[in-house]
């Protein structure tokens, strides 16, 4: 497991809250008393022009605005970098996982079974989701809860922010059903890889793995094991990346909150609430029913094994609101969890890219939080519209930070409700966004669970922190 997390004796997760309550309180600090009139004590009259190193007449700045802005632009600056060095591990990650597994199934008609196992899973808990979200939506009815010159002044400061994510949304909605399955398929993989499409990426990655398993052994060995070194290297990598998360943490929430403020926060609540306590239903009441009935009745999965089991790859999912980033991990605690290393390779891959729960019941509460705001009224049959919409969206999104908002447009656009309310969305996501990916990691955990309980192949330890989950050297040899 990753050694960061044992090697101190506060776990991390303690230290990533820590920094998320710190972060918040410097945040709200800074948007209430850093006003206008702080800068221009320190000999800045114009400090849109300043942050933006524009020249300006009126701005003479003294050591401490220079200061400030320095370390303004160091707190971004340390925020970005950890995203990115999460984002650079992604793609890898996803491509040699899944050929790795797919080559060590080994027998087609094998993987045929559990990967019709494993969609059926992740349709049966991403529609569950779905229902769930729109029960709560319409009975916590959110979006009647925000004054309507609040709604008006969020779309002014997030209009144009929203604007380059509904571009692309639109862009992927004209060009058809059709034509977006078969672009699954991607004519060259390393332009796939290159733009980081990570549907295109997961379809090369099964071709490839399927094309090693029906060539003869000593042919396939090398790249197996090349694609074996790689995805350990990168898990290290990442257990480095995991030392940095409570600063990143801090660095991110200070910048949204002193941002965007809590007032923006506040009048959301309603809305922001419904997410988070339905994500939470999902995890603490339905994933734990889950694994209870899939694990053998000898040697039941109880929530406090699972959680502890999976704790490393929800502080991560929580501190880097990505699920792709976060795929080593998950798979390390799904076999934490009992799952054979063959069935977690196998699942948690795809299920980054293919089984976000969480991300369609946060699309859910969304759109029907914005109807009600926009006082759209949703039949039902608009509102399964948008539970189905919700649900394909989700599937091929890329596991990375607020992925989500801008297909949202997708799914407004379906039932007439006026796109540019993204921009209200857009003013809290980030807290919602880390939210959500602990659901979508934890889902695919799950899903992994599950898969390895119906073939009779699931052990749950009694201690997770007890196991060994660094892969002896030949696992991927098939026999
Ligand atoms: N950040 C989410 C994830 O990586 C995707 C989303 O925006 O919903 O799982």
């Amino acid at each position: 497991m990753p050694s960061t997390a044992t090697r101190s004796p506060i776990p991390l997760h303690w230290k990533v809250l820590t920094a998320l309550v710190l972060g918040v309180a410097l945040g709200a600090a800074i948007n209430h008393w850093w006003t206008p009139q702080t800068w221009a004590s320190l000999g800045v009259h114009n400090p849109a022009a300043f942050l933006d190193f524009k020249p300006a007449d009126d701005n003479n700045p003294s050591f401490a605005a220079l200061a400030a802005r320095f370390l303004g632009d160091l707190n971004e600056f340390l925020g970005k970098l950890f995203l990115q060095a999460l984002r650079f591990i992604a793609v890898p990650v996803v491509l040699f996982s899944l050929i790795l597994a797919v080559a060590s199934v080994g027998n087609p008609r094998q993987m045929g079974r559990l990967g019709l196992k494993t969609i059926a899973i992740f349709l049966f808990t991403t529609a569950l989701a779905v229902v769930v979200a729109l029960l709560v939506a319409s009975w916590v009815a959110p979006g009647t809860r925000v004054p309507p010159d609040v709604r008006a002044s969020i779309i002014a400061q997030y209009g144009s922010q929203s604007a380059a994510g509904l571009q692309s949304a639109h862009a992927l909605k004209d060009s058809g059903v059709w034509n977006y399955l078969l672009n699954i398929l991607p004519t060259n993989p390393f332009n796939a890889i290159a733009n980081a499409q990570i549907l295109q990426v997961v379809a090369s990655a099964i071709l490839i793995g399927l094309g090693l398993s029906l060539i003869p052994k000593d042919k396939a060995q090398p790249v197996v094991r090349f694609a074996e070194g790689l995805v350990e290297a990168v898990m290290q990598l990442v257990s480095l990346i995991m030392v940095a998360a409570p600063f990143a943490v801090f660095c991110l929430i200070t910048q949204f909150v002193s941002t965007v403020g809590l007032g923006a926060l506040t009048s959301v609540l309603a809305y922001a609430l419904a997410v988070i306590g339905t994500l939470a239903a999902i995890l603490l009441i339905e994933y734990p029913i889950l694994l209870f009935l899939a694990s053998p009745r000898h040697n039941r999965m109880t929530p406090a094994r699972f959680f502890r089991g999976m704790a490393p790859a929800q502080t991560l999912a929580f501190s880097s609101s990505s699920s792709a980033a976060t795929l080593p991990v998950t798979i390390q605690c799904a076999q934490r969890l009992g799952v054979p290393r063959d069935i977690a390779g196998f699942v948690c891959p795809l299920g980054t890219s293919l089984n976000m729960d969480g991300t369609a019941l946060y699309q859910t509460i969304s759109v029907v939080f914005l109807a009600q705001l926009y006082g759209v009224d949703l039949s039902t049959a608009q509102l399964v519209t948008v539970g189905v919409m919700a649900c394909a969206v989700s599937v091929g999104l890329p596991g990375l930070p607020s992925a989500s908002v801008a297909m949202m447009a997708i799914v407004l656009d379906s039932v007439g409700v006026p796109t540019e309310g993204v921009a209200i969305i857009l003013a809290v996501d980030r807290f919602l966004d880390m939210c959500r990916t602990i659901v979508n990691v934890s889902g695919d955990a799950v899903a992994a669970v599950v898969v390895a309980g119906t073939e009779g192949r699931l052990d749950p330890p009694a201690d997770p922190d007890a196991l060994n989950t660094q892969p002896p050297p030949s696992t991927s040899q098939r026999p």
